[in-house]
């Protein structure tokens, strides 16, 4: 069996919570059991919420959990420079665009009422196009400042063979939130119609969850990317990515969410689930394995 290359990918910016350690477990488990490596990244891109004290919180629960990781840690504050030589690359095949419209622009422009109500993709409401440009770019790309991903052009440009349906398709060996398994694939009207041009580079950040994940998933040579199934839809925007920017896709494994008892899925928030919590109780990484269902 070829290599099998998994990771985890928690933002520090907060304590793990048992739905993380399900996370974290699943990936480990995979590698393990086919001989593979897991990995791990910090995913803090987001620079005001990141802290060195969670991540090495998290470090710490993961070791207690028993999970080791193969290699070096990669961390997304490190790798700026290829975020923005990607998004040079976008830039200058004219698929992205600055867009300076605020959220509550969009509202706004979302709520008259003739609109109805707003559609919501896996970015969030949908863009209604208001800053999209008639005609290319031809400036040197801003390095400040949002831009989108105009999703029609990508999708036009992303297959350059005639079957453009199976160049956006990838594995699902688990499952979507609504039972989705298999080979999955997103046909380009629904690109538009259902995603629409994301924020590929934040005003913030200089980047994106959906731009970084794909560069680092491809740098850290994950074959299978196992994460909770909140993220299944985001997997369409990261194939067409992978098309644009000539990467491989892995197979994709989405699982389920751990939730509360009331049924609602765990956040950073939500302390109360906090790893360190059932730790100082006196808990064991087994109790851990047995609460989430995996024991
Ligand atoms: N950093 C994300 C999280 O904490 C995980 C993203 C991913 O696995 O693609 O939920």
């Amino acid at each position: 069996m070829a290599d099998v290359v998994t990771r985890f990918a928690p933002s520090p910016t907060g304590p793990l919570h048992l739905g993380h350690a399900y996370a974290a477990f699943v990936a480990h488990d995979m590698a393990r059991a086919a001989g593979g490596r897991f990995l791990l990244r910090i995913e803090d891109i987001d620079q005001t919420r990141a802290r060195a004290e969670w991540e090495a919180q998290i470090l710490d629960d993961l070791r207690w959990l028993g999970l080791r990781w193969d290699g070096p840690i990669l961390r997304q504050s490190d790798r700026s420079a290829v975020y923005h030589s990607a998004l040079d690359r976008l830039w200058s095949r004219g698929l992205l665009y600055p867009c300076t419209c605020t959220r509550r622009d969009l509202e706004e422009a979302l709520s008259a009422p003739q609109e109805g109500a707003p559609m919501l993709g896996p970015d969030g409401v949908i863009y209604p196009g208001t800053c999209r440009p008639l005609s290319g770019n031809v400036r040197p790309r801003p390095t400040n400042g949002a831009l989108r991903l105009d999703i029609t052009k990508a999708t036009e440009t992303a297959c350059v063979s005639a079957n453009a349906l199976e160049c956006l398709t990838f594995l699902e060996t688990g499952h979507g939130p609504n039972g989705e398994t298999g080979w999955i694939t997103t046909n380009r009207d629904d690109y538009s119609d259902r995603i629409g041009d994301i924020v590929l580079a934040r005003r913030d950040m200089g980047t994106s969850y959906h731009l970084s994940v794909v560069l680092d998933d491809a740098a850290q040579g994950i074959t299978h990317v196992t994460r909770g199934e909140d993220l299944f839809e985001a997997t369409r925007i990261h194939v067409l990515l992978q098309r644009l920017l000539d990467l491989p896709t892995p197979t994709y494994h989405h699982h389920n969410l751990i939730r509360d008892r009331a049924g609602k899925r765990l956040a950073k928030r939500d302390d109360a689930r906090a790893l360190t919590k059932y730790r100082m109780e006196g808990a064991t990484p087994a109790h851990i394995r047995a609460l989430i269902g995996l024991a």
